[in-house]
């Protein structure tokens, strides 16, 4: 007997459920697919990517700490634990929300019954002269690891020649004292003072600096003055130069002009400061507000619209919530919740989200933490204990087990060996070619 292979099936064939389209993989897409396990819907997940990217370990792709498979899960994976969900791959360019149907780049279109937005924020230049073209963000798994080979490019260039790209000392500036900017500084100067001292004999560790520039005047400015004060305190004592109340005028190839006229050389500019909504949004005929962010109301749904919600970092509720992934997260769940009613013919309900708390780390046993306790109050941490549950939270939030595994084994080698013991992920470097490199 010869087995046909079954015709491909296109995504909408055979449906009669209702349609539920969440765009988007991040936290708050995926909490939205969860919330939508058991409901009698069929579910859409469109991304732009096949994978989720965990953003708050990219940092450490690019610092050599861990692999890019480590912070990444592929979505469709998601099936294997829903099966009332389907993964369509793709970019999204305009919605119809007259006809219900989202339009791609690729010129297909996709129906829904009901939409949820949750397509995340993008890197706000601020208009800053030449820092779109001349720094290095770290919002996807290919940035991270742009970032990483353009460290080791510099290293091994400086190891072969005796001088790093472009100057004869290799500084790397961070822009943005925020969590980003400060786990990215700490990370870095670790890498300096650990295995490159090791690794890279060649090179004087001290030739190597690490600036962090922050435009006011505190290091991490969400957080409790004295998490604060130790933040800017280990961070100095890892050797990493603060340059608070200092802005950035323009960057160039060459380096950082800073607000006060002063001139940084520098071959690798990190900018981790500020979010916005992709430009891309203003074609979606919804109602935007600070930072292009979409405006929903208390249960989710986008402001004027009875079957359009949106969570995470693109939206923005009516009691301001900070971007992060708990938000969106629950924020993702509370508009699957509100399908499920919606679709039951019951009222929907309002958002009220649960914080948890806060953290972010300097390196090695020292992170700071603000955890949420019962009745308004706070239990704030800083050194080895923070860093543990900074590190089981990290590790726990990881989608799939694997990456759990992966992430704990990578974490726990590069901080439990002794500091000069620990075997950085190499990043790639182009063969040896002077001229090519130079113009990186
Ligand atoms: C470097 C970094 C470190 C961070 N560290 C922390 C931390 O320590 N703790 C913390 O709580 N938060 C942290 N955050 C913030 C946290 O990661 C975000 O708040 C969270 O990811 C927001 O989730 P989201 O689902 O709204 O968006 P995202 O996670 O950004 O997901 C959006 C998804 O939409 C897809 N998408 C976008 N546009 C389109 C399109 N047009 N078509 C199709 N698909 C599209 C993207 O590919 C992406 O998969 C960090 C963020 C960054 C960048």
């Amino acid at each position: 007997m010869t087995v046909q292979p079954a015709a491909p099936r296109p995504a909408t064939a055979g449906r009669r459920r209702p349609h539920v389209v969440i765009l988007g993989g991040g936290f708050a897409g995926l909490g939205a697919v969860r919330a939508l396990r058991n409901a009698d819907v069929d579910v859409t997940l469109v991304d732009q990517r096949t994978y989720n990217t965990f953003q708050p370990l990219l940092y450490q792709v690019a610092t050599a700490g861990l692999n890019a498979g480590d912070v990444t899960f592929f979505l469709r994976a998601t099936r294997m634990k829903q099966l009332n969900l389907s993964f369509r791959h793709g970019e999204v360019d305009s919605i119809d929300s007259d006809g219900n149907s989202v339009h791609f780049t690729d010129g297909s279109t996709l129906d829904y019954d009901y939409l949820v937005i949750c397509t995340g924020v993008t890197t706000n230049y601020f208009n800053t002269p030449g820092a779109e073209e001349n720094t290095l963000a770290i919002y996807s798994r290919a940035q991270a690891l742009t970032l990483r080979d353009r460290i080791f490019t510099q290293l091994e260039h400086a190891a072969a020649s005796g001088e790093f790209i472009g100057s004869p000392e290799l500084t790397m500036v961070v822009v943005g004292a925020g969590a980003t900017g400060v786990e990215t500084a700490g990370a870095l100067a670790e890498m300096r003072n650990d295995a490159m001292a090791v690794v890279y004999p060649e090179l004087d560790p001290r030739r190597t600096h690490i600036v962090l520039v922050e435009m006011g005047g505190v290091v991490l400015p969400p957080f409790d003055n004295t998490l604060r004060e130790y933040a800017a305190k280990e961070l100095r004592e890892r050797g990493v130069e603060l340059r608070l109340n200092t802005s950035v005028k323009e960057v160039s190839a060459e380096g950082v002009t800073l607000g006060n006229g002063e001139f940084l050389p520098a071959r690798v500019v990190i900018w981790a400061t500020g979010v916005t909504a992709p430009k891309v949004v203003a074609k979606w005929g919804v109602p935007q507000g600070r930072g292009g962010r979409i405006t929903v109301d208390a249960d989710m749904r986008v402001h004027g619209f009875t079957n359009i919600f949106a969570a995470g970092d693109v939206a923005v509720t009516p009691d301001a919530l900070p971007q992060l992934a708990q938000p969106a997260l629950q924020g993702g769940k509370q508009a699957g919740k509100n399908i499920k009613h919606l679709v039951a013919g019951e009222p929907t309900t309002d958002f009220h989200y649960k914080d948890k708390g806060t953290m972010a780390t300097i390196g090695r046993r020292a992170a700071i933490a603000d955890i949420a306790l019962p009745f308004g109050k706070s239990l704030k941490l800083t050194g080895t204990l923070a860093w543990l549950i900074w590190l089981y939270v990290h590790i726990a939030t990881l989608l799939g087990n694997r990456n759990r595994m992966a992430t704990f084994v990578n974490l726990v080698t590069k901080y439990l060996a002794p500091s000069r013991r620990t075997n950085p992920i190499v990043g790639d470097v182009p063969v040896f070619d002077r001229e090519a490199v130079k113009k990186q």
